[in-house]
């Protein structure tokens, strides 16, 4: 891998729960899990059962595994892999997490509590890597070292969450799921959007389906495309989609923009994208 490598790998790309068997085959059924390597550098972001296919494939790399995990925010489709990243388990790896502070509770408690007894047999002290934890607050801006910079908005999604940018040079990409279009952050996310090479959107529902999930916290095929545009960024991958949608269903969808959008597709588990 050369240091200007900016890569990206899809290990989850489905919202709100896995859905695995035969109708999601194409697509993937994994919760959100994207991996972004910059020359030797990790980034994962989200942990969700996508991780665990992600830490798997780590370990038949040489050497220990060092990364940066960034975390939308804490609802189950973005935490639930963590226990199954095996990676956690050796001695001589080192992990960041990264997610947004809360009043109520740490980052350092909220993963602890998922690998508590009776949820888990092995506690967050055991582990044989060494974790570190940050809290961060949306409108941070992160510097992760070797020239890689993070910039941060706040969703707009129930319990909140956190967009993220990831810079290195002149190339960028930006992760926004969970996340409902048409607040008064919608201003701070095109800010943090514009001119990416990369856009990763929520588009969970279609703007057919939208009004009736209005104020659960998603957005739209037709809303990420709009933003892409106004954003001029770069290619967009369609993101986080709604469990109950099968392949055939969003290869239509995929095939209904393609025409016009051809730098627009939907995110599929196994997808790479050098940028
Ligand atoms: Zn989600
Ligand atoms: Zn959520």
């Amino acid at each position: 891998m050369s240091p200007n490598d900016f890569i990206i790998t899809f290990w989850g790309v489905r919202g709100s729960r896995p859905v695995p068997g035969p109708e999601t085959v194409i697509y993937g059924g994994n919760t959100p899990c994207v991996e972004v390597r910059i020359g030797k550098r990790l980034i994962v972001l989200d942990a969700g059962t996508g991780i665990a296919d992600l830490g798997a494939k780590l370990l038949q790399e040489p050497g220990p595994v060092c990364g940066d995990i960034l975390i939308t925010h804490y609802h189950w489709d973005h935490i639930q892999g963590l226990p199954f990243f095996q990676p956690f388990f050796s001695r001589g790896n080192s992990f960041s997490l990264y997610g947004e502070r809360h009043k109520s509770f740490s980052l350092l408690d909220l993963i602890k509590t998922t690998m508590q007894h009776p949820y888990f047999p092995v506690p967050l002290e055991k582990l044989g890597a060494s974790l570190h934890f940050t809290e961060i607050m949306p409108g941070d801006r992160l510097d992760l070292g070797d020239g890689i910079t993070v910039g941060t908005v706040a969703n707009h999604h129930p319990d909140g969450g956190i967009s993220y940018r990831i810079q290195y040079g002149a190339k960028s990409c930006c992760y926004v799921t969970d996340y409902e279009h048409g607040s008064e952050k919608a201003q701070a996310l095109l800010e943090l959007c514009a001119g990416t090479d990369l856009l990763i959107y929520d588009a969970h529902f279609t703007a057919a389906e939208y009004p009736q999930y209005q104020g659960w916290g998603h957005s739209t095929w037709e809303e990420g495309l709009a933003l892409w545009e106004a954003a001029g960024a770069g290619q967009l991958i369609l993101f986080h989609h709604k469990p109950e949608r099968n392949d055939e269903e969003l290869a239509a969808l995929e095939g209904s923009i393609n025409g016009q959008y051809p730098k627009a597709r939907a995110a599929r588990e196994g997808m790479v994208i050098s940028l």
